[in-house]
């Protein structure tokens, strides 16, 4: 048995080898010859955020105040929500980034509630697809997204692979990843082929275990990725796990929660390679991105405006000032979202970067916090997983502590259609794809509490922090990064 589990384990890395092997010669021809005549307009997005990457500040402004006055118009004329919100259309045509202050916020309780008022008739617009998000603060809403907001998005976050080094499209890049719980599209043939045709290895994040991450490690090992990008409390327990270094590894992307210094620490000297953290959410994509002088992120602001403001919703505009992130998308004209809400708190950082890059920073993102919960099998269940379970239910917020290694506690405060057989179907879930041994308590509460750090946070472990913490000694590193 040992022996046969062995074997599989040697050609599931060779398997990784070879794949490297073709990927590496289709992949680039891939990006360079097909990609431009199928989808012309990403390649046009893409060439215009190269082009503005390096443009001053107030250049950059310009250039969103140009796109917000679009955005505005559209969504005065398709919206009814934004139609009873905005100012007349003469008075659109003079607005300026400094008008943005005037508007009200979009709550995501707005999003729950009105998605219809909000989106109008943008949704009915060609390639509109819809978007399920909560961030991390575990307030599931949905969107849509415009043909526009899509293009920008895959143009955003290949820029953000460009920041992490001398990273090329069609260089390998492993994913430790879960964009759908059973990662079923990279799976099969079909899934096979079009990851092999843009060189990426796909790790299922919701599913990896602890007593498989030797063969996880051989396996990302003989595939040499030049970028992994991944989740911050999943690159750090496979950094637990690794012995050595990886061979020709240039960058890791870190992304969807708060990265501290230690686990960037953890992370840098098992990996042998730098961290470049990226702060985005499904509804709104790259917020904000680090570069090479690892000295807070970049603002993406071609894609969106980022107000970082006090309790009064008052924009702040002092380097160091703390406060509440409100977004606004300039590319998504399905659902616009106009100081939207996203429940993060972010500092503000300097202008001027080393790197020369004109964008305004942020220093840190703080706020966004999931445990791993360890199943009794060993399975390692990031928060993502109990969000992505909860899309789409009529669940207003939710929280999961586990309290004992089986014992999982899920306290709800319900929407208007919840029902005993919504609580079945997600129990049937979290039983079936995270570990049948879980016994699960159900509380239907009316609030859940921020913890004593003011955050929101959507798994709670109560038993294996310190698993997931490093505790080995970890190099100094500045307290003030994430
Ligand atoms: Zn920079």
């Amino acid at each position: 048995m040992i022996e046969a589990a062995s074997a599989l384990t040697s050609l599931a890395a060779e398997g990784a080898a070879a794949r490297r092997r073709v990927g590496d010669l289709v992949s680039p021809l891939f990006y360079q010859f097909a990609l431009g005549p199928t989808r012309p307009r990403r390649r046009e997005a893409f060439a215009t955020l190269v082009g503005t990457e390096r443009w001053p500040l107030e250049r950059k402004r310009g250039l969103q105040e140009r796109l917000l006055r679009e955005l505005l118009s559209h969504a005065a004329k398709s919206s009814p929500w934004y139609r009873e919100r905005l100012p007349e259309t003469p008075d659109l045509a003079r607005f300026g980034l400094d008008d943005l202050r005037r508007l009200p916020v979009l709550e995501k309780s707005d999003l729950q509630g009105h998605l219809d008022e909000i989106t109008g008739t943008g949704r009915f617009a060609n390639g509109v697809g819809e978007n399920n998000s909560s961030g991390s603060t575990g307030t599931p809403v949905r969107v849509y997204q415009s043909q526009e907001y899509f293009d920008s998005h895959w143009a955003e976050t290949a820029l953000g692979y460009l920041m992490c080094g001398p990273f090329r499209p069609g260089m390998p890049l492993a994913f430790f990843w879960g964009s759908q719980i059973y990662s079923s599209e990279h799976r099969g043939l079909r899934g096979t082929l079009h990851d092999i045709l843009v060189n990426i290895l796909w790790f299922d994040a919701f599913s990896l275990r602890r007593d498989r991450m030797p063969a996880t490690i051989r396996k990302l090992r003989a595939y040499r990725p030049s970028l992994i990008v991944g989740y911050v409390s999943i690159l750090t327990e496979v950094a637990r796990a690794l012995e050595l270094p990886l061979d020709g590894l240039i960058g890791i992307e870190t992304t969807a929660e708060t990265l501290t210094p230690q686990e960037r620490s953890v992370i840098e000297d098992a990996f042998g390679a730098p961290v470049f953290n990226r702060y985005g959410t499904n509804e709104v994509g790259t917020i904000a991105h680090e570069c090479e002088a690892h000295d807070g992120l970049h603002m993406m602001m071609e894609n969106n405006i980022v107000e970082v403001v006090d309790a009064d919703g008052r924009p702040l505009t002092t380097p160091g000032a703390e406060g509440q992130v409100l977004i606004t998308n300039l590319h998504n004209f399905a659902t616009p979202l106009i100081r939207y809400r996203l429940g993060d708190v972010a500092r503000l950082g300097t202008d001027g970067c080393p790197c020369g890059r004109g964008s305004a920073r942020l220093e840190t993102v703080i706020g966004r916090t999931s445990d791993v919960i360890v199943s009794p099998a060993g399975i390692l269940l990031h928060g993502l997983f109990f969000l992505k379970l909860f899309y789409g239910a009529p669940v207003l917020r939710f929280r999961v502590d586990q309290e004992t290694p089986n014992r999982l506690r899920v306290r709800v405060v319900p929407g208007a259609r919840y029902s005993d057989d919504v609580r079945q179907a997600i129990t049937s879930q979290i039983l079936a794809h995270g570990d049948p041994r879980f016994e699960l308590l159900w509380e239907v509460v009316d609030e859940i509490p921020r913890s004593a750090s003011g955050k929101f946070r959507v798994t709670v472990n109560h038993v294996g922090r310190a698993a997931v913490m490093p505790t080995d000694p970890v190099r100094p590193e500045r307290s003030d990064d994430h």
